[in-house]
């Protein structure tokens, strides 16, 4: 773990420190049982803001190879996620005529999760994926060819440099986990074709801002954007942002679509506005992120006291979703065995196992109505309607859901 001493956009020096979330393990370190007898690394999480190009970012930076090379999170297990790439596939390939001679590469291509699409359409895929359990899925499952690597300048040059450059380059919740923040985007710059198109899905810092989603927060998630921290990225490496969208996926995510500034295609209209309404609400002024702090500490405490409510009228509370988010949650906020009795997870590959710091030990989501817990704490508040829907039983037998963002609150 080594300390940032300058923005790792821009290199600006002058970092302002908005809020410290304390020391706390790393969030996807989930625990066997055999780990819990041993004690378990925690690190500093504080977030920072630069005010020369607006990055929000954190102040550690965890070795990749530590976070990502038996990377536990599996994309497919999200029905949201598989529309929403579904969809965005689709209609690449109707726009950009992408056809047998086309090359779409994703980096940080998972489980193929996405590639997936474009394979079923006929276009020639090339996943990157440095988890190498993770690539055998894609390979094995899905036929989607994939290199074992991290994506970056030297990869983008060199599959260049072999005659393969993209008509299409996804990169989809990776570049907040990115430290060279300047050569992925270089690798973009190198791989992508002169008429081609760089797609990049990031969570979108306003929304984190506004709707208190601090549990955001985790060692794996370097970077929180804007969209004028990402035009200033990608301007750097000749690449201009042409269009925005506003998702609402991972609590508010921004899609954007950059091309080589050779092509001069101009900014659309909702790029435009998108731009306007980041300036007027303040997006470079670390005044507008001041009271961030506060507001979850509040948070915290709020929840906290209606947990400590129920319990002491005696009710049984679960927890559900056994990701990062999660992790920070109950290690910020003290939440552990005390109050919870389990966390469910729909991955089979984090059954079994503890949360990092709080372990609390994680079972099957069919624990919930076999175990009717009077109330499930809903971590996975990104997926809430998803969760909730397939929880329909545990519900209808009188379970109920804590969200606990943007305040806490029984549904
Ligand atoms: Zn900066």
């Amino acid at each position: 773990m080594s300390r940032i001493v300058a923005c790792r956009s821009c290199g600006g020096s002058r970092l302002e420190p908005l809020l410290s979330l304390g020391n706390v393990p790393l969030a996807n370190s989930l625990l066997t049982a055999e780990a819990l007898a041993a004690p378990e690394a925690t690190y500093p999480l504080e977030l920072v803001f630069c005010p020369a190009c607006t990055l929000v970012q954190i102040t550690e930076t965890v070795p990749p190879e530590q976070l990502f090379s038996q990377y536990l999170y599996f994309s497919s297990f999200s029905d949201t996620m598989l529309r929403s790439a579904e969809t965005v596939a689709g209609r690449l390939v109707r726009e950009r005529g992408l056809g047998a001679s086309s090359l779409v590469v994703e980096a940080a291509s998972n489980d193929g999760y996405l590639l997936q699409f474009y394979r079923r359409a006929g276009v020639p895929v090339l996943g990157i994926e440095p988890a190498a359990n993770i690539a055998r899925m894609a390979e094995a499952e899905r036929g989607i060819p994939t290199l074992v690597e991290f994506f970056g300048q030297a990869l983008g040059e060199r599959l260049r440099g072999e005659g393969r450059r993209a008509d299409v380059i996804h990169a989809n919740n990776v570049l907040a986990h990115v430290a060279d923040l300047n050569g992925f985007v270089a690798g973009f710059a190198a791989l992508v074709k002169e008429r081609g198109l760089v797609v990049v899905e990031a969570p979108y810092v306003r929304d984190m801002i506004e709707r208190c989603e601090f549990d955001t927060i985790y060692h794996e998630h370097l970077c929180y954007f804007s969209l004028a921290a990402l035009e200033r990225l990608f301007e750097r490496h000749g690449l201009a942002v042409v269009d925005v969208e506003q998702l609402p996926i991972h609590g508010g995510s921004l899609r954007l679509f950059a091309e080589p500034r050779s092509a001069g295609t101009p900014p659309s209209a909702r790029l435009v506005a998108l731009r306007a309404a980041e300036a007027e609400w303040g997006v470079g002024e670390l005044s507008r992120y001041a009271d961030f702090a506060t507001r979850v500490e509040q948070l915290k405490e709020s929840l906290r006291a209606l947990l400590g409510r129920l319990k002491g009228d005696g009710r049984r509370i679960a927890a559900y979703g056994a990701a990062a988010k999660g992790a920070t949650l109950l290690n910020y906020a003290h939440i552990a065995g005390e109050t919870l009795d389990f966390v469910v997870d729909r991955s089979p590959h984090k059954q079994g196992h503890y949360m990092p710091g709080v372990r609390v030990p994680i079972r099957d989501p069919r624990e919930l109505v076999a175990a009717m817990p009077d109330y499930v704490l809903l971590l996975a508040w990104n997926l809430a309607d998803e969760v909730m829907a397939q929880q329909a039983e545990y519900r209808a037998r009188g379970g109920r859901f804590i969200l606990p963002v943007p305040e806490p609150r029984v549904v």
